[in-house]
């Protein structure tokens, strides 16, 4: 009999845990189940969604070269999900269903519900841990807590690895022609909460062959000097592959065993490049780890439960400013102006723009979470939320409350010729490269840029004193 194989955020035949052991198990019948309105109801917006249908798209054609017909069904809740994979199952006569584990929480209850439906049913399911080398529970602290703490979990992380476990999963060799024919992907609807349109595809073309190709050119042009480009946003000195591990069309073992093979077999050592680079990976799985071992945060509460007391402003005009990226503040309206034109965003401007919200504006930092959701092509719940709790101080490094990123010291040190900013502020462009950062008042008027939003010494007092109150409580 057949094996379903249930793709959500794995979309790759290369290195696919759950693909290579349904194929060792049978043939193999791939399933999609589009939940849009849930997804929406998590924040997704137009550019994650769109990249999300090209993925499948994509993922269909190259299933159907090893003869593997992929289903689709249109759901509008996670809590559908059990009957219509059962249905399939049952029409099939398949003896049973394999997927990859997401870690978030809604992810967790409607995969737990699944298996328990289709174990109800006399059937077998299996989940297999794919997106991360240590399944969220396996690492854990001598006292035998979930890591709370970046540094330890990473220590961790490089003490318990093997080889076995970055060792690539078979892709699976063609199969025999089945007499199930593939749906046709349905287009992605016009969602009448679809508030934006997605950017051009071309920018982010979806797929394994794109994000490998993406990863090549990372190693051959980047990697060495990652140690020293990454905090610069005017140079493409980082990989640009979030949105390709965000969604499974490139796994993580596949960009270590890259590492290892540019880097005589070392993760940590070596290169420094590389050596960072290897870091930040190590970070997204951190995130996920947290998502399933606290998952309060999966409900919109603070990692650092004390922080909830926070009393964060009503500033409707601050956040449209931020949103629109008129703040005044010229590194911070150049990124969201990146994050609305691309869909991405460079790290360091995630943090300086984030910071700048929850600290200069003390707006909650949900609603920057949620904005970047809506825009980010590779918005993903664990590393988007750990990234924000970590810039409010409510998280679980979170930078501690009193440090204040100032915004021009920080443009001046990561974009010194200012031509992030000239690329994305024009208005700015023709004032002298030093001058872009903090552009003179009395010109203001004739450059058509807006005079700062709030002064940062009397915004960075606000914060501390906020800040300061709920120790105080
Ligand atoms: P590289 O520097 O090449 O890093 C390689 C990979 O490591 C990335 O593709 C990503 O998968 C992972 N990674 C890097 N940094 C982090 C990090 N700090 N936390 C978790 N994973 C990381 N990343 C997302 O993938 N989705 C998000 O929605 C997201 N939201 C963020 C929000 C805020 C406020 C902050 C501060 C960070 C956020 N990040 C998010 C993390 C990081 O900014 C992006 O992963 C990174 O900028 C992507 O660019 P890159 O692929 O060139 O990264």
């Amino acid at each position: 009999p057949p094996v379903l194989m249930w793709f959500r955020s794995d979309l790759r035949l290369a290195d696919n845990a759950a693909l290579a052991a349904a194929a060792r198990q049978g043939p193999v019948v791939a399933v999609f189940l589009r939940c849009l309105p849930h997804w929406r109801r998590h924040g997704h917006g137009a550019n994650k969604l769109d990249f999300w249908h090209r993925g499948v798209a994509a993922l269909g054609e190259a299933l159907a070269g090893l003869n593997i017909p992929l289903l689709h069904r249109d759901l509008n809740d996670f809590a559908q999900a059990p009957a219509a994979l059962l249905a399939i199952a049952r029409e099939l006569g398949a003896a049973g269903l394999h997927f990859n584990h997401e870690y978030p929480l809604d992810e967790v209850t409607r995969d737990r519900a699944v298996v328990e439906a289709f174990q109800g049913a006399g059937l077998g399911a299996w989940g297999h841990h794919d997106r991360v080398a240590f399944a969220p529970g396996e690492l854990l602290t001598g006292k035998g807590d979930v890591y709370g703490v970046f540094t330890p979990f990473s220590r961790a992380w490089h003490r318990r690895l093997s080889g076995e476990r970055l060792a690539l999963h078979d892709t699976p060799a063609p199969q025999a022609h089945l007499p199930i024919a593939a749906d046709a992907l349905p287009a992605l609807p016009a969602l009448p909460a679809l508030e934006d349109t997605p950017i051009d595809g071309r920018q982010w073309p979806a797929g394994e062959g794109p994000a490998a190709d993406r990863l090549e050119r990372f190693l051959r042009f980047r990697a060495r000097h990652y140690a020293e480009q990454r905090d610069m946003p005017a140079i493409r000195g980082t990989s640009e592959l979030s949105p390709y591990l965000a969604l499974g069309m490139l796994s993580h073992r596949q960009c270590l065993q890259a590492v290892l093979t540019e880097n005589n077999g070392r993760l940590t050592e070596g290169d420094p490049g590389l050596a960072a680079w290897v870091n930040e990976l190590v970070w997204r799985e951190f995130y996920q780890h947290i998502a399933f071992g606290f998952p309060r945060v999966c409900r919109h509460r603070a990692f650092q439960v004390h922080t909830e007391r926070l009393a964060w402003r009503d500033d409707e005009a601050g956040f449209a400013a931020w949103c629109e990226g008129r703040t005044g503040y010229p590194i911070v309206d150049a990124a969201m102006r990146q994050l609305v034109a691309t869909g991405w965003m460079h790290n360091r401007l995630r943090m300086i723009t984030a910071m700048f919200l929850a600290k200069h504006l003390l707006i909650d930092w949900r609603r920057g979470e949620a904005f970047f959701l809506r825009h980010l092509v590779d918005g993903e719940f664990c590393a988007n939320n750990g990234g924000w709790q970590w810039a409010a101080s409510t998280g679980t490094d979170a930078a501690p409350y009193f440090r204040i990123f100032n915004p021009t010291t920080q443009s001046r040190r990561f974009d010194p010729n200012g031509r992030f900013l000239a690329e994305w502020l024009p208005e700015l462009a023709a004032l002298p490269a030093k001058a872009r950062h903090a552009p003179p008042r009395d010109r203001l008027r004739e450059l058509g840029y807006p005079p700062p939003i709030v002064d940062h010494r009397a915004a960075r007092t606000r914060a501390l004193d906020a800040f300061a109150s709920l120790k105080a409580g």
